[in-house]
């Protein structure tokens, strides 16, 4: 079933021309102006909730690792971890996502893949240090573990070349595991945060071109596509063609990322890179960030109707592997 982004832009048309007519005919400017709040309210539900979606970037939370806060757009966060659950998965089935990528710890991602089988689960090393091989890989064949990220090298004075990540690394090349990685940059003050360590530069796709060289069959993808580093991800996707990328975080939570997000998406398309770009939300406490994402993309115009179904579904679908219901 195709996304209808491009027929709701024709639906669009079809319903300010009824909305026209209807001004035309009636006199009565409350009735009116009713009529066409309605009609446009029909227009925008229609315009997000149809077509298939694969959210490559969520995050799932436990009462102990959970906090609050407003995001730079002024979202006000969920209150608790089991609101972010019930939040994120109303908005799930509000938008058909079909299948989300959810990046947590190994207790979190228990909780969420028991409360909806559309999440598939992402070990994240949001601990200090990460759970040991054995176990990583034991994980693996028990279907626990499904994706590896969303890996938080930059903000422990690290890259996804450090020598603590190879081993994991080879077990995710060896049974196929998508390896999601943080690249680009992060909140003002992230060392006020609790990563003392962090460093913007450390987000840039070139510093691990050494896995890609060491790993071949890795199925990697930088997520927020490198932010201000775009140009550096677009050489580098040209460079590695098992390179893909998510748009998480970029299109909703501040002007700045929006405009990487664009600029990005506009050279992409020029450089024949497109089928590679995932949709991504990265709600992290605010699962509205889920529906910002979504009409953001769908707002693109120098996109197509094809271009935006291949990143908000067909490009997913692909690089994960998944077979049509
Ligand atoms: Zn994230």
């Amino acid at each position: 079933m195709p996304l209808i982004v491009g027929g709701n832009r024709r639906k669009y048309h079809k319903w300010t021309i009824l909305q026209l007519i209807v001004i035309k005919k009636i006199g009565n400017k409350y009735f009116m102006r009713t009529i066409i709040f309605l009609l446009t309210l029909i227009t925008v539900v229609c315009k997000v909730t149809s077509g298939q979606v694969i959210d490559m970037h969520l995050h799932s939370y436990t009462d102990k690792n959970f906090w609050v806060g407003k995001a730079p757009n002024g979202f006000e966060s969920s209150k608790n971890a089991k609101e972010t659950l019930e939040q994120t998965i109303q908005k799930m089935n509000e938008h058909k996502i079909e299948y989300a990528v959810v990046c947590g710890s190994i207790e979190s991602l228990e909780i969420y893949t028991k409360a909806d089988k559309r999440f598939i689960a992402g070990y994240g090393d949001y601990e200090d240090t990460l759970i040991s091989i054995t176990k990583f890989e034991e994980y693996i064949k028990s279907g626990k573990i499904k994706v590896f990220g969303e890996i938080m090298a930059v903000y422990k004075g690290q890259t996804l070349a450090d020598p603590v990540y190879q081993p994991y690394l080879a077990i995710c090349e060896k049974y196929g595991i998508p390896v999601g990685y943080h690249s680009g940059g992060s909140f003002p003050n992230t060392q006020n945060l609790g990563w003392p360590k962090y460093r913007i530069a450390l987000g840039d796709p070139f510093l691990i071109e050494d896995v890609l060289v060491k790993y071949p069959n890795l199925k990697l993808y930088l997520m927020h596509a490198g932010e201000h580093f775009y140009e550096n991800t677009l050489r580098m996707m040209d460079g590695y063609s098992n390179l893909y990328v998510d748009l998480g975080v970029e299109m909703w939570i501040n002007p700045m990322t929006k405009d990487f997000a664009v600029k990005f998406l506009k050279l992409a398309k020029v450089y024949g890179l497109l089928d590679r770009v995932m949709f991504g939300s990265d709600q992290m406490v605010w699962p509205e960030a889920i529906t910002s994402s979504i009409n953001f993309l769908e707002a693109l115009d120098f996109l197509t109707k094809e271009e935006k179904e291949m990143i908000f579904y067909k490009n997913a679908k692909t690089f994960l592997g998944l077979k049509d219901k």
